[in-house]
């Protein structure tokens, strides 16, 4: 079973050094646990988090231990009686090729049911990042028919979510992503009424003009996965009594500072600015997933994923992803 550890932490950027490639032998199944094969493993921006020491809403990665991960798989041996081998599941087996664990453990596995939905989704779409799209969507920003709702990141596992989530709800979605393709993919398959570009943009004033335009009625929601130039450009734009998810600021992840330039206008808008973290919302799995499911069935969203072959690649593609260089949900093919 070969295993990726956080070796050392890192200090400024994170970097492969920081992770270290092992192969042990799994240990023999005690009564209540299975054995399971991972076929893919989800990487994520608040992993990144994690690497760091230091108090935050989740604790960190210790060193010399597997990192941590969602992955979905095959149950290959069982001592417990709800589970088979050929049984498909997902769990947080973490960055390793098998993981041995307590089934009966709640939230510890969950079958899943692959013959509608690629085993892969359950680690975007109808997993974990798929529930963060529509908690802070519906819970937080509860769009109305005909408002403007804006989601930077948008072409990513979360993104692609909230913005067809938001157009199911009969409002306006507006996306903000790096690059055309990412943008094309935003307004042509995901079907946003609008995406804006922020790499062509240097400051906040000018992607402000970009969204004026994409946004003529100015914007009432925003579901924020990235800080910095996007929101203080978006708060620019911002109606009275707006509302921001604030679900993630990638821009900040590692290190680089991302003062908010304009905290004035969450006054004088009357704004509601609200953090959140999809796993303290457990109540609204169900309902979220149930959702996600059909518009991952009926073809309305259609998410992408970029897949990294071999766990040897989880590191580097990691490190891409902190970067902007996946498109779509990134994961490590293992099988
Ligand atoms: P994505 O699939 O969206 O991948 C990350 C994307 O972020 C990149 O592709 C890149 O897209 C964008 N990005 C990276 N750096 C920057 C930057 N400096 N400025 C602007 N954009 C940047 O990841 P997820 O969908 O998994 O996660 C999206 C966000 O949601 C993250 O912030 C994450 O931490 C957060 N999150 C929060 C949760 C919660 O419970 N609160 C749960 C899950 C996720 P581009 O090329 O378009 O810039």
């Amino acid at each position: 079973n070969r295993q990726i550890l956080l070796d050392n932490r890192p200090h400024g950027e994170a970097s492969t050094t920081n992770f270290r490639l092992i192969a042990e032998d799994t240990p023999p199944l005690r009564d209540g646990q299975v054995l399971v094969r991972h076929h893919f493993l989800s990487l994520d921006p608040y992993m990144r988090g994690r690497m760091n020491e230091g108090k935050s809403y989740a604790q960190p990665q210790p060193l010399g231990q597997v990192m941590i991960g969602g992955t979905v798989g095959e149950v290959v041996e069982s001592r417990h009686p709800k589970y088979q081998p050929g049984d498909k599941v997902q769990g947080m087996g973490g960055w390793q090729e098998y993981s041995v664990v307590d089934a009966g453990q709640p939230g510890a596995l969950r079958k899943v049911d692959t013959t509608h939905v690629p085993i892969s989704h359950y680690l975007g779409a109808v997993g974990m990042p798929g529930v963060t799209a529509w908690y802070g969507l519906v819970k937080i920003i509860d769009p109305k028919p005909g408002q403007t709702v804006v989601v930077s990141a948008a072409s990513g596992a979360v993104g692609s979510a909230v913005g067809v989530l938001a157009k199911a709800r009969g409002a306006r979605a507006v996306g903000v992503a790096g690059g055309p393709a990412k943008c094309r993919y935003v307004t042509d398959e995901l079907g946003f009424d609008a995406c804006v570009d922020y790499k062509q943009h240097r400051d906040a004033t000018s992607l402000a003009g970009a969204l004026k335009e994409a946004c003529p009625g100015g914007v009432d929601g925003y579901f924020e996965n990235v800080g910095g130039l996007v929101l203080d450009a978006v708060m620019l734009r911002a109606n009275a009594f707006a509302r921001i998810a604030m679900c993630g600021m990638i821009a900040g992840y590692e290190g680089h500072p991302i003062p908010m330039q304009h905290p004035q206008l969450i006054l004088t808008n009357r704004m509601r600015v609200e953090g959140f973290i999809v796993s303290e919302h457990l109540e609204v799995w169900p309902d979220a997933l149930k959702e996600l499911g059909e518009l991952v069935g009926s073809g309305k969203l259609r998410p992408r994923e970029t897949i990294a072959r071999g766990l040897e690649s989880a590191p580097e593609a990691f490190l891409g992803m902190l970067r902007g260089r996946n498109f779509g949900k990134q994961l490590v093919q293992l099988v």
